[in-house]
């Protein structure tokens, strides 16, 4: 599925039953890849909050599993889905995500959408000579790949995108490039391309020739035949803009009333309010100011309430899409919380079981030491009872704050409870481990305590064990961490005790 394009898919059954049997197979990262496809055709079927939501999901899963192509591809979809709710801002960001995450291996195909998203982006954001760049190398990478479609797709939103900004010069300069595809290649341009070419033409008032590139859609030519529905409707106000234009008000007429037949047809709101604006400037070009009038009202009427609508819509897409955020952000807090202690932010036992299990598997898989050494302080009891309990807090806090610096990479700084800390120092043999214990405890007995406990000093008694090979579990690891530190206790405190001899 990832090697067709979203187009070829049309519905998003395929990819929903695959997202289903990598579910029962437990295999979250195939099922991520057949969202994302998901996520791409539910895009182009103007489900735009739905494949926001997924996107947004896929994006979530890439981040924490680093997946690059997962990242680059939620970010396109995202790009786009900002884009199309009108959010310029984060549509640009994400289409730069996308492609500082689009490496060279992505096919030339996905590449080539991702540099083309981004200059549509910085279009958007007011930076054309950039976006030019950015099509020029989204174009590149499509032509030597031979994906001549979407070098002629490429080339059409960058002709597109200089008309609407109003350059014609620059528009007009890219049509002798459109056409070629079609005579040197061979490869036929789509209704809409050549309403792209119709559109600059008029720019520059080529009338007639406007009229005669959209002939072949308007008149069925075999090779447009048969376009229907929202392009042909499109191409007929184009064409009919023309006629008027050129003073040929009666074939205008009739074009229009090809054009209003069509949308009714196919149900095309949008299409049939700009029907009525062509009308009212019809009717004003022949002194019917009054229908004129009557007829811009309508177009008004018609084209706020399809705004009104347009707006609900992306409203209701933002919001599917940051609820998702939301909770994606809530369960991170919410792991993360669970993993620390209230009082000092440090670690706490929970953390510590799992972690400890994990780092000496990880120790007597590569053979390396691990050192654990517990911290408690030193006649804690008396603190809280000749000052107070919350003058018990801050030094808590203070001597974690100690300890959460005395660490650093994979190490671990804990809160066991009560006044009693634990360092987990993976890759650390004995020797190394005391020093740094007695860095500690000489770090918190030196330590500015004046301030909090007057004339009350701090300090802390360390039992400190090391593993040489990982073979040990963390309960026995502990016990012996504690006979150290009882040790060290009765041998009068504020000092750091290893294993013996
Ligand atoms: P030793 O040198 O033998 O360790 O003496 P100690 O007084 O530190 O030891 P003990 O275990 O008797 O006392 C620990 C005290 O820690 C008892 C309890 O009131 C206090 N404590 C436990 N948790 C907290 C806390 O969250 N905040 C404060 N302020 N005190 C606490
Ligand atoms: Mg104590
Ligand atoms: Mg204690």
């Amino acid at each position: 599925m990832e090697t067709i394009s979203a187009d070829d898919l049309r519905t998003d059954a395929m990819p929903t039953e695959v997202d289903r049997l990598a579910g029962e197979l437990g295999r979250s990262d195939l099922q991520m890849r057949a969202r994302l496809i998901r996520a791409d055709i539910l895009l182009q079927a103007g489900e735009t909050a739905e494949s926001g939501r997924l996107a947004q999901q896929v994006n979530a899963w890439a981040t924490e599993h680093a997946d690059a192509r997962l990242l680059a591809g939620s970010h396109h979809l995202l790009a786009v889905f900002f884009h199309q709710v009108g959010d310029m801002a984060d549509a640009l960001a994400h289409a730069d995500q996308c492609v500082t995450n689009s490496g060279a291996d992505m096919p030339a195909r996905v590449r080539a959408r991702h540099l083309s998203m981004l200059a549509i982006s910085l279009h958007g954001n007011g930076s054309p000579d950039e976006a030019r760049q950015r099509f020029r190398e989204a174009l590149d990478v499509a032509t030597a790949a031979g994906e001549l479609k979407l070098s002629l797709q490429v080339l059409n939103n960058m002709a597109y995108t200089e008309y609407q900004a109003g350059n014609a010069t620059d528009a007009s300069a890219l049509i002798p490039e459109m056409r070629a595809f079609e005579t040197r290649y061979g490869v036929p341009l789509r209704p809409h391309y050549l309403d792209t070419i119709a559109r600059i033409e008029m720019m520059h008032g080529r009338y007639a020739e406007a009229e005669a590139t959209l002939r072949p859609v308007v008149n069925g030519s075999t090779e447009h035949l048969p376009t229907k529905g929202n392009p042909l409707a499109e191409c007929l106000l184009t064409v009919a803009e023309a006629q008027r234009l050129s003073g040929d008000v009666d074939r205008a007429q009739q074009t229009l009333d090809r054009a209003v037949a069509v949308c009714d047809e196919y149900g095309l709101m949008s299409s049939r309010a700009r029907v009525r604006e062509q009308q009212a400037q019809l009717y004003a070009a022949t002194g019917r100011y009054r229908e004129a009038y009557e007829e811009y009202r309508r177009f008004h009427t018609e084209i706020e309430a399809l705004q009104a609508a347009q707006r609900e819509a992306r409203a209701r897409a933002l919001q599917a899409v940051f609820e998702t955020e939301e909770a994606r952000r809530a369960s991170e807090r919410f792991r993360e919380l669970a993993q620390r202690d209230a009082l000092t932010g440090l670690y706490n036992r929970r953390f510590v079981d799992e972690r400890l299990a994990v780092l000496l598997d990880g120790a007597a898989a590569s053979r390396a030491p691990l050192s654990a050494a517990l911290v408690d302080l030193d006649h804690f009891k008396r603190i809280n009872d000749t000052l107070s309990h919350a003058t018990g807090d801050v030094v808590l806090q203070q001597v974690a704050a100690l300890l959460a610096a005395a660490v650093g990479g994979a190490e671990v700084a804990a809160r066991l409870g009560g006044e009693e800390f634990l360092l987990i120092l993976p890759d650390t043999d004995a020797d190394e481990a005391v020093r740094r214990c007695e860095r500690l405890r000489q770090a918190i007995h030196a330590h500015p305590w004046q301030p909090v406990t007057g004339e009350i000093p701090v300090s802390a008694s360390i039992g400190v064990t090391t593993v040489v090979d990982g073979r040990s579990t963390p309960s026995a690891l502990l016990a012996q961490a504690d006979r150290n530190l009882y040790a060290a206790k009765r041998a009068g405190r504020n000092r750091v005790v290893a294993d013996p001899a």
